[in-house]
């Protein structure tokens, strides 16, 4: 495995990127200066149907992507798979890894559903406290 060729692009922390390069590029699909147009076109895309509420959580509590991020990289490899530059099971892989990233995304939701639940009933015992 260690022989394997690997993306020539760095992550934005400076880290070598890891990833698997295309067959015509040094660079994987993320990195491919050629792909630019087109991951731009799937962030618009992503972008678009969003509320207040979905901005604010739109970072994904597993901290590595943002849910534009994975949506923008999941679209990018649906089309890939669909004209055949990727191989299918690389796209259920992706798929799957996405489903959990955003599995712990809702737990992390609900526990903080839970914590304001728990705020707000101890302010109202307060009050009440107060209040009698
Ligand atoms: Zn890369």
């Amino acid at each position: 495995m260690s022989d394997q060729p690997r993306c020539r692009a760095h992550n934005k922390d400076g880290g070598p990127c890891g990833a698997m390069p295309q067959t015509h590029t040094p660079f994987c699909q993320w990195h491919d200066p050629e792909r630019v147009e087109e991951r731009a076109e799937w962030n618009r895309k992503g972008g678009k149907a969003t509320s207040t509420e979905a901005k604010a959580r739109r970072t994904l509590k597993a901290g590595v992507l943002t849910a534009e991020d994975l949506r923008a990289r999941l679209g990018v490899v649906f089309v890939d798979v669909i004209e055949g530059r990727t191989e299918p099971a690389v796209g259920t892989a992706t798929a799957t890894i996405a489903r959990a990233l955003l599995d712990v995304a809702r737990v992390a939701d609900v526990e903080e559903q839970v914590a304001q639940i728990r705020r707000d009933m101890a302010a109202f015992a307060e009050r009440r406290g107060a209040a009698g």
